[in-house]
């Protein structure tokens, strides 16, 4: 591993035209276009800056340097949902699974209806996609996508479900093997500083600095904990949809922030295979099966040894056996849209955000469905035992142990987590309560706008980076006028 130099501090005080606060990929294409446009741009980024290649994917060392908390952050609600955060410069583009989806067009076109989102749509998003795919190399895996994928494959066809293997940002130019993730740190964050954009991590944003109906700044901590002003003309905060609504709500902005959380839950279940499952380092296994899509989607997650331990808890007795032969071990997921929404809080003299997620039961219905088709997938994938994600249970070895499984994750015994968060901020209309504009300018102030996935007024279901990436880069442009 290559050594850690001393970060660089940041002065007390900073000053710049535009702010953008966060650095993962609404934050990283903000700064990218308005730099480019000739503006000067201040990013500030709470995490470090750590290179792809400088920790290995999914290790202890990755999580401690780049995710919120070291992991999963517990949420509040009478089912335990916990959901993992990027904290680094790129935010959770250098830690995800770079797994790419275009937005798919009949949501757009929905969000637009239902929300009163002007100038919106498949047809307004479409030249931002074609954008975002040419310069951050969304590409297929090449050749075989890996033993998980290929085994699921076969299992998807023998049940008669259509499966595809997804396209990544991901760039294969001969010069590395297995090539290299294309992270905001690879590809908007240097176009944003080779245009004269300064980047500042280590830098925590508490709250912005109001005067009347305009943001001059913001308050910030360095990592010593001392305090930095930063002045600014404009702000726009990307914190991600947690921290955004964090910030707003610290600084005084409440009127509809916060209150409409959404996410993707999902469970996952640790697959025992009877040969070699695992290769970590062809990263996340790509396939997932699109029968269910946008509803509900099962694919393969990531299966390094801290990642293992994790989805293991279902089997306290031989979890040492099992992790000594990992590679005959899998982690795969159901992921599904929940029609619940949660809420975030600022608590005083808290530095964390209070967040609470209520899954409703038409959710647990639908995950114990999806946790129903992930298992009867892995059985036809030639799975020999499925670990359950309830504790307690046994492990699913057969059809008949399938009813249980179902069952307990629809009692909201099962472990759940959620990677794919959003719509703390919607965008849209005033008539429909959205705090932000059509274009993430916030309503009441004339300088602050927000560009990430808080904007998203719903969940889109698939993988949201390229959505969250061609929204932002179509507001940024509109920024520009
Ligand atoms: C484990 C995991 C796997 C995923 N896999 C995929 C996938 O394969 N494909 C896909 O499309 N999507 C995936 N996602 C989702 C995708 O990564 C996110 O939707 C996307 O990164 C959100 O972008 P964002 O700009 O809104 O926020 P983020 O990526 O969360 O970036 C926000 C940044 O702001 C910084 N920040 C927050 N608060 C402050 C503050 N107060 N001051 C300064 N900086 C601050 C944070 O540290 C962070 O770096 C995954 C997410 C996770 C966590």
């Amino acid at each position: 591993m290559p050594p850690r130099s001393a970060p660089a501090q940041a002065p007390s005080r900073l000053d710049a035209k535009v702010l953008v606060i966060g650095s993962g990929p609404g934050g990283a294409m903000t700064a990218c276009t308005l730099a480019e446009a000739g503006h000067e741009v201040l990013l500030v980024e709470e995490g470090d800056h750590v290179p792809v290649g400088a920790t290995e994917p999914y290790s202890l060392d990755d999580m401690e340097r780049k995710w919120r908390n070291g992991g999963l952050t517990p949420s509040f609600g009478p089912v335990k949902v916990t959901y993992v955060e990027g904290k680094c410069v790129g935010g959770a583009s250098e830690i995800n699974a770079a797994l790419y989806h275009p937005p798919v067009p009949s949501v757009l076109d929905q969000w637009a209806r239902d929300y009163g989102i002007a100038d919106f749509g498949g047809d307004v998003l479409a030249r931002h996609i074609e954008a975002i795919e040419r310069e951050a190399s969304v590409s297929p895996f090449p050749g075989s996508p890996g033993i998980a994928s290929e085994r699921l494959a076969a299992g998807a066809a023998s049940l008669g479900w259509k499966s595809v293997a997804v396209k990544r940002f991901w760039k294969y130019d001969g010069t590395e093997v297995l090539g290299r993730r294309q992270s905001m740190t690879e590809t908007y964050i240097p176009r944003a500083r080779a245009a004269g954009a300064r980047l500042q991590d280590g830098l925590k944003v508490k709250r912005l600095l109001l005067e009347g109906r305009r943001a001059v700044g913001a308050i910030a901590t360095d990592r010593d904990g001392r305090r930095v002003e930063i002045r600014a003309d404009r702000v726009i905060v990307c914190g991600g949809a947690v921290q955004t609504a964090l910030i707003l709500r610290r600084s005084g902005i409440t009127r509809g922030v916060g209150n409409t959380l959404s996410m993707n839950p999902m469970i996952r279940v640790a697959a025992e295979f009877d040969d070699c499952i695992n290769e970590p380092a062809i990263g996340v296994p790509v396939l997932q099966i699109e029968a269910f899509k946008p509803e509900m989607t099962l694919g393969c997650s990531n299966g390094t040894l801290a990642h293992l331990a994790l989805w293991l808890v279902g089997a306290p007795e031989n979890r040492e056996q099992l992790l000594a032969e990992w590679w005959r071990l899998g982690v795969f997921y159901a992921k599904v849209m929940a029609k619940a929404r949660g809420f975030v809080r600022n608590v005083p003299l808290v530095d964390e955000a209070f967040v609470s997620f209520r899954l409703g039961k038409s959710d647990l219905a639908l995950l114990g469905l999806a946790a129903e088709r992930l298992a009867t997938l892995l059985l036809a994938s030639g799975a020999r035992a499925i670990i359950s994600p309830v504790p307690g249970m046994p492990a699913v070895r057969s059809l008949n142990d399938i009813p249980a499984l179902r069952a307990g994750v629809e009692a909201g015994k099962a472990q759940v987590t959620a990677i794919h968060l959003h719509s703390t901020v919607p965008m849209g209309s005033e008539q429909k309560g959205c705090p932000a504009d059509a274009f993430g300018k916030l309503r009441g102030l004339e300088n602050v706008w927000v560009n990430d996935a808080s904007l998203l007024p719903d969940t889109p279901g698939i993988n949201p980076q390229g959505t969250i990436l061609a929204i932002a880069r179509r507001n940024a442009e509109r920024m520009l006028g």
